[in-house]
């Protein structure tokens, strides 16, 4: 394909998910789901360019369903064999905040999967960043079998402790339906919703 054939993705979301697969086959199935869901609607896939678990799955699902993924990814992963060779564009960056910059500038919403740290600093960064009004980009979080139940309720308790408000609650989307989240992560990223700033 020449440049000029190329065609803009309809969408881009950023992906966050576990460098694991997770010890229950519900998460990969979820995974692969949400990838081919991506790529049979015409959509960009942006992710930290890895390989392993969740990572390589909901990558691989975004390929084989005919979607573009743009893998961002520091250098000394890639020196230690991390990467995902296949992806559409591999950035390769020098550091984890750079890695990150990247990642929120090319996509247009943002998915949490189940995961670990990783996925969590990544989740957490992205409401921090929207609160403080660095952008205005959909935040979903997809609380398949009840991986999050835990997480969800402590941030309940943030509120109940005065530390947070139910406004900053509203700038993320939590849900336990694949399609259901990323249908409205799309659409709102298509119609943003007027700024909830004012509110926090
Ligand atoms: P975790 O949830 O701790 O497994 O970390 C996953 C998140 O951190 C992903 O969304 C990636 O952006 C990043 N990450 C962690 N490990 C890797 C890896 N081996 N290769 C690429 N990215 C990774």
């Amino acid at each position: 394909m020449t440049f000029s054939e190329r065609t803009e993705p309809a969408f881009s979301i950023c992906v966050y998910c576990g460098s694991r697969p997770g010890n229950d086959a519900a998460f990969a199935d979820v995974a692969r789901h949400a990838g081919e869901w991506i790529g049979r609607h015409g959509g960009q896939l942006v992710y930290g360019g890895g390989r392993a678990g969740l990572m390589g799955v909901v990558a691989d699902a975004t390929l084989a369903a005919g979607g573009s993924v743009v893998g961002v990814i520091p250098r000394a992963l890639v020196e230690r064999e991390h990467a995902h060779r296949g992806c559409t564009e591999l950035i390769v960056v020098e550091t984890m905040h750079e890695r990150k910059r990247i990642m929120a500038e090319r996509s247009n919403a943002f998915l949490a999967l189940p995961g670990g740290i990783g996925t969590f600093e990544e989740f957490f960064e992205a409401w921090t960043w929207r609160q403080l009004g660095y952008h205005d980009k959909p935040i979903g979080l997809l609380n398949q079998a009840g991986y999050y139940d835990a997480m969800l309720a402590f941030l309940r308790h943030g509120v109940a402790s005065g530390f947070m408000g139910a406004a900053q609650m509203a700038l993320i989307e939590v849900g336990d339906d694949w399609r259901t989240l990323l249908q409205t992560l799309v659409r709102e990223a298509a119609y943003p919703a007027p700024t909830r700033l004012d509110k926090v």
